[in-house]
């Protein structure tokens, strides 16, 4: 037996009063262990002598300790086929309109008024009962609503939502749905109607700081701020019964570089006086270049991005804010683009692998799959990032010998595409997730 080589660790925690125990992470198992000081310095040089018999299982069991012949990135990528192939929820994501209130600078979309008519609506339609119809594996439909901004289309979403619903219901099927929405439209009234009609209960909604940097930044198309509103909007609606009684979720993003980094804070403490903390959920990223746009000039790097977001977390955590994942889940896929399955379809039936893709300069050439007006035999099965499993073979990325891999799937393949390392922040602050992972669970079990 061997010590696996996908494991990360704290340092020696005397710091924090453990002293000669350090805490230890599966990125095969996703799951973290306190242990003692000498055993970790003993396994890691596959010294398994005079370990405890039922830490040895544990440590078996949580592969921490695997086969010493056994190719450990072999093993990953097969088992990750192996899930992907098993996987029972159709994943489709659509753009049912170019069109987009906002004019945010790192938004890298050409807008316009083009919404899906009523044709483009019964080609998804048909497209989804085509690969149910091929696929027998598939129990269960989610739909992602994306932009532009999908609720200048709502009434498409409508339509093609009742009808996505009908034929997952003839099928027996599980029927999901998701949105990311600036949420300027997200009105009371519309939002229960989505949940109720259209089965949307999970919401995405960006704020970028608050409004003294999200209203330089995340501004209409006439330059007029969108703050207040976007805030009203989700006071509002999560004061809803619909809200409670539908179990939904909306999830604050912050896009966060060097010219607003400084108003995370005050939005946090916002969001606390606003009495939203166990109403949402928050979580920060990076601001990037899309497509060579130069977005992410004004970038942080990512180490002090990283020490940001640990101070941000535990701040939530002090005020009860809900946050994603401390540590990473066992990550089967690194996106829809690994799934062969799951498409992208914008406002004109257009067919691609990548959500950033529709109305940007992807939208033509080698990233469209194909348009679904047209019969399959025409879809390009090469269509760009769909190779993802080769790209990470061929050690053109780091991510072939990196130690996160069965967590972190390779982060984005577009940013690798594009040729920016694609690293989460997890890589950078893993030392203090795992110790404020650590605290959590033991302050729970008090
Ligand atoms: S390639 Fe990147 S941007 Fe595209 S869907 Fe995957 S994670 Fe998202
Ligand atoms: S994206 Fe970065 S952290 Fe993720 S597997 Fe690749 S090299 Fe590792």
């Amino acid at each position: 037996m061997k010590f696996s080589k996908y494991h990360i660790a704290t340092d020696e925690l005397s710091e924090v009063d453990m002293k000669n125990k350090r805490i230890i992470f599966s990125t095969r198992s996703s799951t973290s262990i306190l242990v003692e000081e000498e055993l970790y310095q003993k396994a890691i040089t596959n010294d398994f002598s005079g370990m405890n018999k039922k830490i040895f299982n544990t440590l078996v069991e949580k592969e921490f300790i695997i086969p010493v012949d056994e190719n450990e990135f072999n093993y990953v990528i097969s088992t990750n086929k192996e899930a992907r192939d098993k996987v029972n929820f159709l994943s489709m994501t659509i753009q049912p309109t170019a069109n987009c209130q906002l004019g945010c600078h790192y938004c890298g979309q050409t807008h316009s008024k083009d919404t899906a008519n009523e044709n483009v609506i019964n080609k998804y339609v048909e497209r989804i009962e085509n690969v149910f119809s091929k696929n027998e594996v598939y129990n269960g439909l989610s739909i992602t609503w994306y932009g532009g901004e999908p609720l200048m289309g709502y009434s498409s979403i409508i339509k093609a939502s009742k009808k996505m619903i009908e034929v997952c219901k003839v099928r027996n099927f599980t029927y999901i749905s998701n949105m990311i929405t600036n949420g300027l439209s997200l009105k009371p009234k519309l939002f229960e109607q989505l949940v109720r009609e259209c089965n949307i209960t999970d919401y995405q909604i960006t704020l970028d700081g608050t409004s003294e940097s999200h209203d330089t930044r995340r501004i209409t198309k006439k330059g007029e701020p969108t703050f207040d509103l976007i805030m009203k909007n989700i006071v509002d609606v999560t004061s809803t019964e619909t809200y409670s009684n539908y179990k939904c979720n909306i999830s604050i993003r912050v896009n966060i570089d060097k010219t607003n980094y400084q108003y995370v804070d005050p939005l946090i403490e916002l969001i606390k006086e606003l009495g939203l903390q166990d109403k949402i959920s928050i979580y920060f990223a990076p601001i990037t270049d899309f497509g060579g746009n130069d977005a992410g000039k004004e970038s942080l790097s990512l180490d002090f991005f990283a020490q940001k977001e640990i101070e941000w977390l535990f701040k939530c955590y002090e005020y009860k804010i809900r946050i994603n994942n401390i540590l990473p889940q066992r990550s089967y896929s690194v996106c829809m683009v690994q799934n062969k399955n799951d498409e992208v379809w914008d406002a004109y039936g257009n067919i691609y692998a990548c959500w950033e893709f529709p109305y940007s300069e992807y939208a033509k050439g080698d990233s469209l799959i194909g348009n679904l007006f047209d019969t399959e035999e025409t879809y390009n099965k090469n269509a760009t990032l769909r190779n993802w499993d080769d790209v990470l073979d061929s050690g053109k990325t780091w991510c072939k010998t990196c130690n996160h891999l069965p967590v972190c799937g390779g982060g984005c393949p577009k940013l690798w595409h594009e040729g920016t390392p694609a690293c989460p922040t997890f890589k950078s602050n893993y030392k203090d997730r795992l110790l404020l992972d650590y605290f959590i669970k033991k302050n729970e079990k008090k």
